[in-house]
């Protein structure tokens, strides 16, 4: 996805301006249109040589070409889109002659060899350099306003080395071109660039960035962040050299308006790029929170549909829902007349001191370890087990007799006490143990759910009072008790 040129909803859909950016712009414009028409007519004014500051702002142009041009060719990595390759190239290139004028003004290109400066190589290079711009953007634009083709990804890596080789390739074609000062005609002399107009170069390349400004402005149906940007800075680029060729000298007022204009031309593009990537931060933070927030209330619909489905979210036996269920159909089941029905409560003992010792956690590890243990105790009696609520579980056995119910009853503690979890807390063990309330129906007897799980329950409460870790079995009301 590209940020300046399309949203992230589609390919097509081209990434708008918002009114407020294009205020902003606007607003700039103007501001830039006044300051040089200002400046124009004090333009040959001399001024002192401030001769620090060209170096630095040169530097800083130098900075603002480069640093665009690194994430245009990020953004046509991301993209694949050849016109954002060709206006990664003419950034770059025209970010490497500056820094090439730069270098040559400051005397730091070597003193003898191809890359030794004559006295026109800078004047000339910014020639190069301030054609190649608007040259380089009406070739964007074209390249835009033709199909705009995707690059495949397997091709990625060698458009990029082709056209970051063509560009350095052509960057020291005319570096060296520039520094043979035989083939090149005389374009200033003593501070004087006065040729620079009267040779016709300067008002052609004034006309290129004109042209280049008109196009960027012209009302096509597109008008993407990156657009109204490129139009802002190549029209304060073209300002600046208006100022600059008025000035016909340096260290004038022109001159110093002229350095402004191209500081604003080679800033708004890092600034807008840098602006639109921030709210792209901000837009996937807020997407990202709304993404972890949709998945708890994702986790809490599973936790229903679980609890529809009749599934204990903790221990994944059976819940208190499905157990209700499973209870009263085999209570009208019509074997019942023929068959035994037994019920066993089963309770862990001292929970809540094991959860108050090794923690809430540790307690729902132990909930986990004894529900499928129980579980597959029964199941080999074809009996149904459930986890009742907290740290209790229900297991109903049809067709077992109160006998069969004793046993499988001593076998659900004996299985408890075999996971041998430590339970240093417990007043009748140094293991987790459980206690256990039975109850059994004799064939055809009558009973409603509540009253059997209440028999069931009182014996189990009866296994607590004399000891627990022990069964008590209750029948027709009347807790009798065998214990373990
Ligand atoms: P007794 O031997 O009399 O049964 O003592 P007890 O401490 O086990 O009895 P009580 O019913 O007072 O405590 C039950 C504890 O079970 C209290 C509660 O914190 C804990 N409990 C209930 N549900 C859960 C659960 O889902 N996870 C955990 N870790 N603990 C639970
Ligand atoms: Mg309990
Ligand atoms: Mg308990």
């Amino acid at each position: 996805m590209n940020i300046l040129f399309y949203s992230d909803d589609s390919q097509d859909q081209l990434f708008h301006v918002s009114p407020r950016q294009r205020r902003v712009a606007l607003a700039l414009t103007i501001v830039m249109a006044l300051f040089t028409i200002g400046t124009l007519f004090f333009a040959q004014v001399e001024l002192p040589h401030f001769a620090i500051l060209f170096p630095v702002l040169s530097a800083w142009g130098v900075m603002g070409s480069g640093l665009t041009a690194f994430i245009l060719f990020n953004q046509f990595r991301a993209s694949r889109i050849l016109p954002i390759l060709l206006l990664a190239c003419t950034f770059l290139f025209t970010g490497l002659l500056s820094l090439f004028y730069l270098l040559a003004l400051i005397n730091l290109l070597p003193a003898s060899g191809p890359f030794s400066p004559g006295s026109q190589t800078a004047v000339w290079l910014w020639c190069f350099w301030h054609a190649a711009f608007p040259i380089g953007l009406m070739v964007f634009y074209w390249s835009m306003h033709a199909k705009t083709a995707v690059i495949p990804l397997k091709r990625l890596p060698m458009c990029l080395s082709i056209a970051t080789g063509t560009v350095i390739l052509a960057v020291v074609t005319l570096v060296l071109f520039a520094c043979s000062d035989r083939f090149l005609p005389v374009l200033i002399e003593n501070n004087d660039y006065g040729r620079v107009i009267s040779s016709g170069i300067g008002p052609a390349i004034l006309g290129l960035n004109a042209a280049a400004c008109l196009l960027s402005v012209f009302p096509y149906k597109e008008r993407s962040v990156l657009r109204l940007w490129l139009s802002v800075a190549s029209f304060s680029f073209t300002l600046g050299i208006v100022l600059s060729l008025t000035a016909g000298q340096r260290y004038t007022l022109g001159w110093y308006g002229s350095r402004v204009d191209s500081l604003i031309a080679s800033s708004v593009m890092v600034l807008a790029i840098i602006s639109e990537v921030n709210k792209l931060f901000v837009r996937l933070s807020r997407q990202h929170e709304e993404l972890e927030e949709s998945q708890k209330a994702l986790e809490e619909a599973n936790e229903q549909l679980k609890e529809l489905a009749g599934v204990d979210s903790l221990t994944r036996i059976a819940n208190r829902r499905k157990f209700d269920e499973v209870l009263k159909q085999e209570l009208n089941a019509p074997q019942r007349d023929k068959e035994h029905l037994s019920l066993l409560m089963i309770d862990i003992d001292f929970f809540k001191a094991y959860n108050d010792n090794y923690g809430h956690l540790g307690g729902d590890m132990v909930l986990r370890s004894v529900a499928p243990k129980l579980e597959n105790e029964a199941l080999a009696h074809f009996g149904f087990t459930a986890r009742y609520g907290g740290e209790e579980f229900a297991i109903i056995l049809p067709g077992h007799s109160e006998h069969e119910a004793r046993q499988i009853a001593e076998l659900m503690i004996e299985c408890v006490r075999s996971l041998s979890i430590p339970h240093d807390y417990s007043g009748v063990s140094k293991q987790i143990t459980i206690s256990v309330g039975g109850c059994t129906l004799y064939p055809g007897e009558k009973s409603s759910a509540n009253e059997l799980i209440g028999r069931a329950d009182e014996a189990l409460y009866q296994a607590k009072a004399e000891g627990r870790n022990r069964y008590v079995f209750a029948r027709s009301g009347r807790p009798r008790r065998p214990g373990s």
